[in-house]
């Protein structure tokens, strides 16, 4: 694994997760050896701390050039007063919006929040705010659904079976319960800037993807992994080199960095998990031939199956590197209004006080006595 041999190219990292402040060293260390230069920190809801959002906001502080940031929602302080969450929704997005926030996260159409979190996506809850997402123009980072193997108890990867990501059981939404929601919210909403993260998990059926790009002009792919994402690419290689050709201006890359400790305070970036990754999808979109899967993210190989590399030119990589990011979320990362985030930041802080009844050492709390020194 070796990034010195990978083309030097202006990199944006469009999805990753930052869920603690201390983390932000273990990432800027990884970036540099990376040659990755800016990134999309991605926050999403988290029991413990409501969202990352003040950790992701304490890193744009410390890096105002090269720190894009995408909040996720509050689902907690909201939780008392039903009638009142259209609006509260709507309000958050605006919040984000005057704090400083580029984007917005959602993780709420994963099939295990979206069974916990019991809200529609198409539904009357969500509707102001997404007509204020798509009036300020603000770009949504958004997962939907799983690989379809994930409903499939014959076809589910032991990991998943272990991570408690088996749908099959008959008390998740389906995947195509899921996709129509989205269906349903873009054709309501025609100018809304969306990511589809994971490549919205069409990577098994390059043609569905191709007519979903073709109904939704404003709509991309990430290429978070999955891994199976380019296994499923290099099962039918033609036909994906050939696709992202076609849509080379909706492609995205993404890497998921962090994801893993997420829910897990203490706990440094796997260094290795972190290249492996970054270094996988890198060499499929940039070399020839059989990709090397690094010891770092080993649980992604498979007996019989090899990832092959899609050797694209230095044209359509700026695109998926870069310009395609920075078409929907600016040319440079929008400035924090420190007096609006620190406000959002205390907020937040004393809610998870009144949820735990006392006051706590929450990452809101760290990050809002940081922020006002
Ligand atoms: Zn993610």
């Amino acid at each position: 694994m070796d990034f010195d041999s990978l083309r030097r190219l202006d990199i944006v990292d469009s999805h990753i997760h930052l869920p603690f402040p201390s983390l932000g060293a273990d990432l800027e260390l990884a970036l540099n050896e990376m040659h990755i230069g800016t990134v999309n920190l991605v926050s999403t809801p988290d029991p413990k701390e409501i969202s990352h959002n003040p950790a992701v906001i304490a890193y744009k502080a410390a890096h105002p050039q090269t720190a894009y940031i995408s909040g996720g929602l509050d689902h907690f302080s909201v939780q008392a007063h039903p009638a009142e969450m259209p609006q509260a929704f709507a309000d958050q997005v605006r919040a984000m919006h005057a704090a400083g926030f580029d984007g917005l996260k959602l993780l709420e159409s994963k099939p295990i929040a979206r069974k916990m979190i019991n809200i529609p996506l198409d539904g009357p809850i969500y509707a102001p705010m997404w007509a204020a997402v798509e009036e300020m123009g603000m770009p949504v980072v958004w997962h939907v659904a799983d690989p379809e193997e994930f409903w499939d108890r014959d076809r589910c990867p032991q990991w998943v079976l272990d991570s408690g990501w088996f749908y099959g059981d008959g008390s998740y939404p389906l995947k195509e319960e899921l996709n129509s929601e989205v269906e349903n919210v873009l054709t309501r909403h025609p100018h809304l800037k969306v990511i589809l993260a994971h490549f919205f998990f069409l990577s098994a059926d390059l043609n569905r993807a191709a007519a979903f790009l073709d109904a939704h002009p404003n709509a991309c792919f990430d290429l978070t992994p999955g891994s199976e994402m380019y296994f499923n690419f290099s099962a039918n290689l033609d036909a994906a080199h050939a696709f992202f050709t076609r849509y080379q201006d909706r492609i995205i890359f993404g890497t998921d960095i962090g994801a893993s400790v997420v829910g897990k305070p203490g706990t440094p970036l796997d260094r290795a998990e972190t290249l492996g990754r970054t270094f996988v999808v890198r060499a499929c979109l940039e070399n020839a031939g059989k990709i090397e899967i690094p010891d770092g993210v080993k649980h992604w190989r498979r007996p019989n199956q090899e990832i092959q590399g899609l050797a694209l030119p230095d044209a359509i990589l700026n695109k998926i590197y870069h310009d395609n990011f920075t078409h929907l979320y600016g040319e440079t990362p929008k400035p924090l209004n420190l007096p609006k985030a620190v406000e959002m930041i205390a907020f937040q802080a004393s809610v998870l006080d009144a949820m735990a009844g006392k006051p706590v050492e929450s990452t809101a709390h760290q990050v809002y006595t940081q922020l006002i020194s």
